[in-house]
């Protein structure tokens, strides 16, 4: 039997990193035993479904190298199957018209409430004579179709990550809708809900794993029993362990994070988030802590996922996308880099500086965390400086500055050569007798506004090449002259 498993994301907002993790452990699993991976959009919710949500979807899961072998499948072109089930589960007996109002529901939930009991349905509409239906359709109400579920009944399936699970029937709220209400008088009932949807597509779609986060666990309690009903085998089921925050509560909007969209945004690439989302829950046999998708397929297995939730570890991803970057060579880097420069109002060719900001992302790549660090560490480049705080006190509290900056000023001309920087650090230390790192730190300050940063000789030489060099050399210096 070829493996098929399927994700099957509401399009209701954006991809999720829930939903992206359930879909890295789908395309893992589906690799690691040659299956086949299905996308299929459950978009039977009309209000809450958009078209957007869906290309966000479908663009999110191809940036992150999770291609699908089918699909994508949209439920709401497969109505008429949800409908022929339905219709059949009513023949067979299993399902039954619910006449009840949302009032009617309303008032049996107060009771519940006073009387301190979970709200469930109470399956009042489940044996109603002929009479009464024909009472209730005379009186103009629209039926829901309710699916039975037994209170005895006892459903156990065994996870293949939880282990053995087993829930009770009277714990499934009672009877549940399948259909809604009919709009118009020619449809037999309306729409098909999630639980039933799900089951017809699974089995048609001849899916052999369920793959999906463990908010579905009830859910699966209630598709078994659809299944036994339409006398279709039970695939496995697998339920992930929910991605946690640092309290150790589930990671939602207020984490700062909702969707694969916001960590592409705050600069992390696609095969280091795509690396650990598969950390989140699952631990390579072999301890490796980075690896490409293709690597992990070959070692991956469900009986390697965790039960317990998965900690979102910020440091982990940080670390693990640096680890990315600095691997990465400069031409690579550069049309990731280059949308950030851009926003931050950086103004380059790329045709005519291509050669110098290639430079500029080898001199910063060591430093990179996040693509986003890109702006901050190459701002000197773009942007005129302002001497920091620090290097203010330098410039004010150390002999010599005034004289190294003339200096450099006096034997700047022409090219500027590593070579050359390097003989005018020399002699400045030579003939002023003073330290080199006092020369070296007085020529920093000046060309960068800092007392730290990247390579000094680099950074000259690349300002250097734009002519942004001696003006900075000269206003430092012409600052000093005038306080003196
Ligand atoms: N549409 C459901 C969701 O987005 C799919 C659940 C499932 O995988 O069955 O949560």
């Amino acid at each position: 039997m070829s493996v098929r498993v399927r994700l099957a994301p509401s399009p209701t907002g954006n991809l999720h990193i829930g939903t992206a993790r359930t879909a890295v452990f789908n395309w893992l699993f589906a690799r690691h035993h040659n299956g086949t991976f299905i996308l299929r959009i459950e978009d039977t919710d009309t209000e809450r479904s958009k078209p957007e949500y869906t290309e966000n979807i479908l663009s999110g899961l191809k940036w992150l190298g999770l291609d699908w072998d089918e699909g994508p499948y949209f439920q709401s072109q497969r109505l008429h199957l949800y409908r022929q089930a339905i219709q059949t589960l009513l023949d067979k007996g299993y399902a039954y018209r619910c006449y009840c109002t949302p009032e009617e529901l309303e008032a049996l939930r107060e009771e519940q409430k006073a009387r301190n009991e979970a709200p469930r349905y109470d399956n009042r509409h489940r044996n109603l004579t002929p009479e009464q239906i024909a009472e209730f359709e005379a009186q103009g109400r629209k039926p829901v179709i309710r699916f039975k579920i037994d209170d005895d009944r006892e459903i156990v399936w065994h996870d293949l990550i939880r282990g053995t699970v087993v829930w009770k029937g009277s714990d499934l709220g009672g009877d549940m809708v399948i259909a809604r209400m009919p709009e118009s008088p020619d449809e037999a009932f309306g729409l098909p809900l999630y639980n039933l949807a799900v089951v017809v597509d699974d089995i048609d779609m001849g899916i052999t794993h369920v793959i999906r986060g463990e908010d579905h666990i009830a859910n699966t309690a209630k598709q078994i029993l659809l299944y036994e009903a339409l006398g279709a085998k039970i695939p496995e089921f697998a339920h992930t362990p929910l991605i946690l925050n640092k309290d150790g509560r589930k990671l939602s909007k207020r984490d700062g994070v909702t969707s694969i969209d916001d960590f592409r945004k705050m600069g992390f690439v696609a095969p280091a988030l795509a690396n650990y989302m598969t950390l989140l829950g699952w631990t390579p046999p072999d301890g490796q802590e980075i690896f490409d998708l293709h690597t992990a397929a070959k070692q991956f297995s469900l009986s390697r996922v965790n039960k317990a939730g998965a900690k979102f570890d910020w440091d982990k991803l940080d670390w693990i996308n640096s680890q990315y970057l600095h691997k990465m060579s400069p031409e690579e880097l550069l049309p990731l880099i280059t949308p950030y420069w851009q926003e931050a109002g950086y103004q380059f060719d790329l045709a005519t500086d291509r050669d110098w900001l290639l430079s500029i992302i080898a001199l910063i790549t060591p430093s990179l965390t996040r693509l986003t660090d890109a702006v901050g560490l190459s701002k000197l480049f773009f942007t005129p400086v302002t001497l920091s705080g620090e290097a203010k006190e330098f410039v004010a509290q150390t002999e010599g500055v005034k004289e190294t900056l003339n200096h450099v000023l006096a034997n700047l001309d022409g090219e500027l050569t590593a070579e050359k920087a390097n003989e005018i650090i020399k002699q400045a230390t030579k003939e002023l007798k003073l330290k080199k790192g006092t020369v070296m730190r007085s020529i920093r300050v000046a060309l960068t506004g800092e007392l730290h940063g990247p390579d000094l000789l680099q950074t000259w030489l690349l300002l250097h090449q734009k002519g942004l060099d001696k003006p900075r050399l000269e206003t430092v210096y012409q600052s000093l002259s005038n306080n003196h």
